[in-house]
C-alpha cells in the first residue's frame, strides 16, 4: 500500500478524486461521487451483475415501500443517481456487488492481480462504491439482491476478491457481504468462553454460529437469540447451538431473561440484527468484563455508550469493522466446511 500511495497520491488510492460533495471530503461519509464510467490509474472499472444490499438497508427500503418491489427499485434508482453510490440515507448502510472487470488503470493493473474479463466481488461497502445504474432487471425482495445493469469504480485501497469456482454467485455475494462477522467472532471467541449470538439466525448468524462453536470448543456454551421462526429452525437443525432462546432482541430485560436463565451471561456477545433499539439487551446479556461485537449497522454508537453507562455497565464494545485480512475466506470457509449450513445457503439464496 505504501509502494500504491507513492506512486497514486491519496486522490486515486483513497478514491478522494470521486468526491463531488462536500469538497475534501473521503468518499464515504460524502453527500454525492462522481461515478463516471471510466477507470482512472489507480481505479478498477466494473460492469455490475448484482448487489446485495445490507440487511438494516433492505429491511428499511422494503418497510417504506410496503414490500413492493417497483417501489423498492425506483427508490435504489433514486439514490444512486442523486448520491452517485447506493448509501441509504436512513440507515446509513450500502451493502456489496458482483460484477466483471471492464477496464483497470495501469498502475492498479500492474501492483495486483487484476484482468478485464475477470469475475470479483467487491468486499467494500457500496456507500462509497462509485455507482451508475442503468436499470435494475429484478430483485429478490426475500434477501436484498438486486441484479442490475450498470458499472462500478473500486479504488487502489479497496479490497476485493475473485468469485470462488466452487460456490454459485448468489450464494458467495450473501456470505461476502457479511465476511467481517465470521472472520471477527473467529479471531475474539476464546475456548470454554460463553458466546451468544444475537439474530444469531440470520446470514452473518449461521456463519459465525460455526466459528462460536469451533472457538469455543466442547467446553464452551453457544448460545442463539432470535425472533421464533424459520430463522431458529434452521439454527436448531445445524446442532451447533447449545441453547436456541426466542426472544425480541428490543426487549431489553425480556432478552436478559430469557438468555442468562439457561446459560448465564456472556463472556463474548455478537449482535447481528437488522433492527434498531438492541444496544441495551447486548449489554445486559454480557458480563461485565465480556465483550459486545456490534456487527449490526442498525447499532446506535450513543445508544451502546450511554446505555452501557447508564446501567453501570463497563464491558468492552468493539464496533464491527466489515474489513478482516483474510477477504472473507472464514465465510467462504464455512460453507466448504459445514454442509448443513450449506444447505440452509443453497435454500435461502439458490435460484428462485
Ligand atoms: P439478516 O440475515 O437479516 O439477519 C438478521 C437477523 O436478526 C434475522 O434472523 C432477524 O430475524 C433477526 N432479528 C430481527 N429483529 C430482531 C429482534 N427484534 N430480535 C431478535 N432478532 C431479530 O442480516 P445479516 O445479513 O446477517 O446482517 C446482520 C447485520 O449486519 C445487519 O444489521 C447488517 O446491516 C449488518 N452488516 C454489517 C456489516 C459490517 O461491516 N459491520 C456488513 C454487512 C452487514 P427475522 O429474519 O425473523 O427478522
Amino acid at each position: 500500500m505504501d509502494e500504491l500511495s507513492h506512486r497514486l497520491g491519496a486522490g486515486q488510492l483513497y478514491g478522494l478524486d470521486r468526491v463531488l460533495e462536500p469538497p475534501g471530503a473521503f468518499p464515504q461519509p460524502a453527500w454525492r461521487l462522481d461515478a463516471d464510467p471510466h477507470a482512472g490509474p489507480g481505479e478498477v472499472l466494473v460492469d455490475v451483475e448484482r448487489l446485495n444490499l445490507d440487511s438494516a438497508s433492505f429491511h428499511q427500503l422494503s418497510q417504506q415501500a410496503a414490500g413492493d418491489a417497483d417501489a423498492v427499485a425506483a427508490e435504489i434508482l433514486r439514490i444512486v443517481g442523486e448520491r452517485g453510490k447506493m448509501h441509504n440515507p436512513v440507515t446509513g448502510s450500502g451493502g456489496m456487488l458482483v460484477g466483471r472487470v471492464a477496464a483497470a488503470g495501469e498502475v492498479i493493473t500492474a501492483a495486483r492481480h487484476v484482468r478485464p474479463g475477470q469475475r470479483i466481488a467487491s468486499l467494500i461497502s457500496l456507500t462509497l462504491t462509485p455507482l451508475r445504474l442503468r436499470r435494475i432487471t429484478d430483485i429478490d425482495m426475500r434477501h436484498g439482491q438486486v441484479a442490475a445493469e450498470g458499472t462500478a469504480v473500486l479504488f487502489a485501497s479497496s479490497p476485493w476478491a475473485a468469485l470462488p469456482a466452487d460456490i454459485p454467485d448468489r450464494i458467495a455475494l450473501a456470505a461476502l457481504d457479511v465476511a467481517g462477522a465470521p472472520s471477527r467472532t473467529a479471531a475474539m471467541v476464546r475456548e470454554g468462553d460463553t458466546v451468544l449470538l444475537i439474530g444469531g439466525g440470520g446470514t452473518s448468524g449461521l456463519l459465525s454460529l460455526h466459528e462460536a462453536r469451533r472457538g469455543a470448543g466442547a467446553a464452551g456454551t453457544v448460545v442463539v437469540a432470535d425472533l421464533e421462526g424459520a430463522g431458529l429452525d434452521d439454527v436448531r437443525s445445524t446442532g451447533l447451538a447449545d441453547h436456541v432462546v426466542a426472544a425480541d432482541a428490543t426487549d431489553a430485560l425480556a432478552l436478559r431473561a430469557a438468555v442468562t436463565g439457561v446459560a448465564g451471561e456472556a463472556d463474548l456477545t455478537v449482535n447481528m440484527v437488522n433492527v434498531p433499539g438492541t444496544e441495551l439487551g447486548s449489554i445486559l446479556c454480557t458480563r461485565e468484563s465480556g465483550t459486545i461485537l456490534f456487527f449490526s449497522m442498525a447499532t446506535s454508537f450513543t445508544a451502546a455508550a450511554l446505555g452501557a453507562e447508564g446501567v453501570g455497565r463497563a464491558t468492552t464494545m468493539v464496533i464491527g469493522n466489515g474489513h478482516m485480512p483474510d477477504m472473507g475466506l472464514t465465510a467462504l470457509g464455512v460453507l466448504r466446511d459445514n454442509r448443513r449450513i450449506r444447505e440452509i445457503f443453497e435454500q435461502r439464496y439458490g435460484a428462485p
